[in-house]
């Protein structure tokens, strides 16, 4: 299936170069990789796969740009950031349909991604001209104290390709709201959002060396090098566990900050006195959005044993209803899951839930390519001991496990090494209150079923992750706490 010509049209429009200090500029090397999309299988472009040299000259560039963007007043920052949120809605279509492309995720969601990566932008334009600090009197009554907050300067950004706009914004908004700059290495699957993105930074007036974006194939060798140079100050990704683990394992040898936001295996309680309807609603938005590709998706939906029959043909109802197609069409609900890899994955994976007593309710079945597609699926009576109880699904899988009693649930729900996101579902306030001190997650829905907002503070505990993006605290991220004593 050929592009349509204004899907090829766009793709012209974004650059196929490395972005180092201002211009496009092909690879030392002069390799490239292909991008293609994942509902045919066809690649879309080919784009310059830069060496570890060119990494190093995009740390050059950053670092070069870094105490002029420093001394840069504020508002002025803020107002760069603020014209990049206006130019971005006003191209909404243009990425929704660019990340929809190399992506995969239906359009009307990718529109959603651009509203939500967008808001970084706007908030922290906001956020940038309230950083501020505080002055003490120490308590000897000798000399006051003076705290102030300053850039940690060069920041090195990896992201995945789930969300590849939004993962972008959310981390170079804040950044450049506190004044560093940055080098970006976009997922090598989806790398022409970001590129995009950056060439609508230079729209806008970004001076030439503040945001370099370097995709490459080998990322490896590429972190390798950037983490080892002592002139970096930061790094900030988000990614799988295992290997946020082998990069906080490099960063530690300069002792670098790092910001982690890493996998997720979120529960999804529901108790026999919540709203049903609603618990429904919240499950199809928690657990199908960007096709189950979330690591804040639902991924173990733990439902009251007198209520679980009732949940379970509702969603199967809707689930069996969904449109699934290539997700630049208008109206598809489930696109093409990113790679082959990940089509074997959820396949594995219900195979073995049922392996272990599991019934599958509606779908189960990998639906024949071109594209990498596979069936929504419901399956009920999950044993402890399946699969999806531990692992990341990142597919349109809903498994459904049975519990009796609120302390059963809780642990249920804790039994996992990673804490990103729960969400719970009752109508008892005083159980609702319990539930967010006894879920060890980051972040919980109470009564919903998404939680993303730029103005909150996005972050796991446990293996999810370190540090938090969004809100009043995303900002201190990029900001280092200097303290002065001043003798009177
Ligand atoms: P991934 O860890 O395979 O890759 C993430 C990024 O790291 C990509 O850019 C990849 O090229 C790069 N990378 C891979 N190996 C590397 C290495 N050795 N050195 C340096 N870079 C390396 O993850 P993915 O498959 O792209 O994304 C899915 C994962 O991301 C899931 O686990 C998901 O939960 C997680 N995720 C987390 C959040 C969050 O905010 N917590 C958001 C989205 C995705």
């Amino acid at each position: 299936m050929a592009l349509k010509q204004n899907e090829q049209d766009l793709l012209d429009r974004v650059q196929s170069g490395l972005g180092i200090a201002g211009t496009w500029q092909p690879s030392s090397s002069n390799a490239t990789f292909d991008v293609k999309d994942p509902a045919t299988g066809e690649v879309i472009k080919s784009i310059a796969d830069a060496s570890v040299e060119d990494a190093v000259r995009a740390l050059d560039a950053a670092v070069a740009a870094q105490d002029a963007w420093a001394a840069t007043p504020t508002r002025e920052r803020s107002n760069i950031l603020r014209r990049a949120f206006d130019l971005l809605m006003e191209r909404k279509e243009e990425f929704a349909l660019l990340m929809s492309i190399e992506m995969g995720k239906p359009i009307s969601e990718a529109r959603g991604e651009v509203n939500y990566g967008g808001e970084f932008l706007r908030w922290f334009s906001e956020e940038a001209v309230r950083v501020h600090g505080d002055y003490r009197q120490n308590p000897e009554g000798t000399g006051t104290m003076m705290v102030s907050h300053l850039p940690v300067g060069p920041c090195y950004f990896i992201t995945p390709w789930n969300f590849p706009l939004a993962m972008a914004t959310r981390k170079i908004a804040p950044a450049l709201a506190a004044g560093c700059t940055v080098v970006i290495k976009p997922a090598a699957l989806t790398p022409l959002t970001t590129i995009f993105f950056v060439q609508l930074l230079e729209e806008v007036g970004l001076p030439a060396g503040v945001v370099n974006v370097v995709p490459t194939s080998k990322a490896s060798a590429q972190s390798s090098a950037l983490l080892s140079d002592t002139r970096l100050r930061k790094l900030s990704f988000t990614g799988s566990t295992p290997v946020g683990v082998k990069l906080l394992e490099a960063a530690a040898q300069n002792v670098l900050r790092t910001s982690m936001e890493l996998g997720g295996n979120a529960p999804f309680v529901v108790f026999e006195d919540a709203d049903l309807d609603k618990a429904v609603e919240g499950a199809m938005l928690a657990k199908f959005r960007n096709i189950g590709q979330a690591c804040t998706a639902a991924n173990r939906i733990i439902v009251h044993e007198s209520v679980a029959d009732e949940f379970a043909k509702k969603v199967a109802e809707k689930v069996a209803a969904f449109k699934i197609g290539r997700g630049a069409e208008e109206d598809v609900q489930i696109g093409a899951l990113i790679d082959d890899k990940a089509v074997a994955n959820s396949a594995r994976l219900v195979a073995d839930a049922v392996e272990n007593g599991a019934t599958v309710v509606t779908g189960g079945e990998i639906i024949d390519g071109p594209g990498n597609f596979f069936q929504p699926t419901v399956i009920d009576k999950l044993s402890p001991q399946a699969a999806i109880m531990r692992e990341e699904i990142f597919g349109p899988v809903l498994g459904i496990i049975r519990f009796s009693t609120e302390d059963e649930a809780v642990e249920i729900a804790n039994n996992t090494e990673y804490g990103l996101v729960s969400y719970v579902f009752t109508e008892n306030i005083a159980r609702g209150h319990r539930m967010i001190e006894k879920l060890e997650s980051g972040m919980m829905g109470l009564n919903t079923g998404i939680v993303s907002n730029a103005a909150a503070p996005f972050g796991g505990v446990k293996q999810s992750g370190l540090g938090r993006e969004g809100g009043a605290e995303g900002i201190h991220e990029f900001l280092s706490t200097k303290y002065t004593l001043i003798p009177r």
